[in-house]
């Protein structure tokens, strides 16, 4: 779509196109251009009495609920890579459940708004994503309280099974065979799922975001993410600290997934600390931003 800017004083090109929520790269400034031959002054410069259209790339995913269903492309710096994103879960199994005051919350809901959240934001940077786990009518929530429903399913609308063999049996196809038909073209493809479970624990220890790993190559991807985690939180909560930890499991979705798989934990949903970070909205995106950042470290090749 396009949409026309006026610029504000002493404005130019790439400045505009960052407010407009483009990186302004030498490809979008040359198509921007193109799109506004005969506007500009000396081929180059913005004129105030001026509207420039801005041509915007967008998507549409109805999954992300009518607020969010419109992606708009912000850069390329993803593309050519696939995430095959699984929100832990879903169906009839609702994961570890967890209660605060009276009201019961299940790990489900909770890793599934939070991938929804991670599948957007990978989406804006022009990666390939697959939402594994999929509820046709649960978007991207705001709220606080999520409700817990069992009608999520795989993608391609196939069932997820009370068998829990079946199930992961299911899971694993899926990606597997989505992996083949990306393998000749795809610069990397990589499965990370959300959870949020109680390990063991009962209620503590509260824990931060860490990390499960099945291979050597996850582990390095974990270690990306994990640093990255750990730089976010140094410049923004300077005085928290973080300790996230990588760990390996013999799990079959890490074990016979083709692609690289990572299985992040957001916190102990039985942990009163935990609880009060995961529910609140504006920390479950805020974590999807920073676990993308973490795979966009990755995908350009700066490991640490
Ligand atoms: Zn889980």
């Amino acid at each position: 779509m396009t949409v026309e800017v006026q610029p504000q004083p002493g404005e130019g090109i790439w400045s505009l196109l960052r407010r407009s929520g483009i990186d302004p790269t030498p490809a979008s400034v040359s198509s921007f251009k193109t799109l506004n031959a005969g506007k500009l002054r000396n081929g180059t410069e913005l004129r105030r009495d001026v509207s420039y259209r801005i041509s915007i790339r967008s998507l549409t995913e109805p999954l992300f609920g009518k607020e969010y269903e419109t992606v708009l492309f912000k850069s390329d710096r993803l593309k050519g890579h696939v995430y095959y994103i699984v929100g832990g879960h879903g169906g009839p199994d609702p994961g570890t459940l967890g209660s605060i005051g009276g009201k019961q919350i299940a790990e489900d809901e909770i890793a599934y708004d939070t991938a929804l959240r991670l599948a957007r934001e990978l989406m804006m940077d022009g990666a390939t994503v697959y939402i594994i786990v999929q509820d046709p009518d649960d978007g991207i929530r705001n709220d606080t309280y999520l409700p817990v429903d069992h009608d999520e399913v795989y993608y391609g609308n196939k069932k997820i099974a009370l068998n829990q063999i079946s199930r992961l049996r299911t899971r694993v196809r899926t990606i597997n065979e989505l992996y083949d038909k990306h393998r000749k073209t795809a610069l990397s493809q990589q499965v990370i799922a959300l959870h949020v479970d109680s390990y063991g624990y009962r209620v503590e220890p509260q824990v931060d975001v860490h990390f499960i790993v099945g291979s050597n190559r996850a582990n390095s991807l974990a270690r990306t993410i994990r640093n990255t985690m750990e730089d976010k939180y140094r410049h923004h909560q300077p005085d928290r600290g973080y300790q996230g930890e990588i760990k390996h499991r013999n799990l079959m979705l890490l074990r016979e997934t083709k692609p690289t798989a990572v299985l992040i934990e957001l916190g102990n949903i039985r942990h009163s600390g935990d609880q009060q970070r995961l529910l609140k909205p504006s920390n479950r995106q805020t974590l999807a931003e920073w676990i993308k950042e973490g795979l966009v470290r990755e995908a350009s090749g700066r490991s640490t």
